[in-house]
């Protein structure tokens, strides 16, 4: 069994929050284990929590038309999310529940090694760009620790209003060159793990 099914065996025991008496089933993502690219939404919706599988309602279906504007599929990039349980009525993630599932997330992170984080809405964008604005840092990226960080807005929110949803799908259209800068400055300068070096730019 790879180490990430055993993961998923062990989140799907967690009880830390008060949302996992109800669940239906855990979601703790999905995707390919060395996945160049890892995208984190919030949280489960119901079709989710009823398959157990990240993004498989009207979201995913729009996350998966963007992917294949950049010649992807779901199978080849990894989907997860800020928390694993569905919040009952769809509500936001509550604080305590982000920070009880971080660990979780971070072992993903170790496991599957992306080269590009994307981030999905203001949950998963305010992890690795705190303090900023979603309409003001959609489409820029950052790079730490050899990762780009690249902030987009959530599917599910661009697929109701016309205006965000030109720029999602444009801001996904950067995704490729980003990846292949990453990979060029990985050739050239090994990861220095732990560095501090922090770039901003706008693509
Ligand atoms: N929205 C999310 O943020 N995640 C899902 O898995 C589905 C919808």
């Amino acid at each position: 069994m790879s180490a990430l099914s055993e993961l998923n065996q062990q989140i799907a025991l967690c009880r830390k929050c008060d949302i996992a008496r109800l669940r239906t089933k855990v979601v703790p993502g999905e995707g390919a284990e060395d996945a160049a690219i890892l995208f984190i939404g919030e949280a489960p919706g119901w079709h989710e929590d009823q398959q157990g599988r990240p993004f498989v309602g009207q979201a995913g279906q729009f996350l998966e038309k963007l992917l294949a504007s950049i010649n992807l599929k779901r199978q080849q990039v990894f989907i997860a999310n800020v928390i694993k349980c569905r919040p009952p009525d769809n509500r936001d993630p509550l604080p305590t529940e982000i920070q009880n599932c971080r660990p979780w997330l971070d072992k993903q992170i170790e496991l599957i090694k992306p080269k590009m984080i994307v981030t999905l809405g203001r949950y998963s964008m305010a992890r690795y760009f705190p303090g900023k604005t979603i309409s003001k840092i959609h489409g820029t990226a950052q790079k730490q620790d050899n990762i780009i960080y690249f902030a987009m807005y959530h599917p599910a929110a661009a697929l109701h209003q016309q205006s965000l949803k030109k720029d999602i799908e444009t801001d996904m259209l950067k995704i490729p060159r980003l990846l292949a800068e990453a990979v060029k400055v990985e050739e050239v300068e090994p990861s220095t793990a732990g560095g501090q070096q922090l770039n901003m730019f706008e693509v």
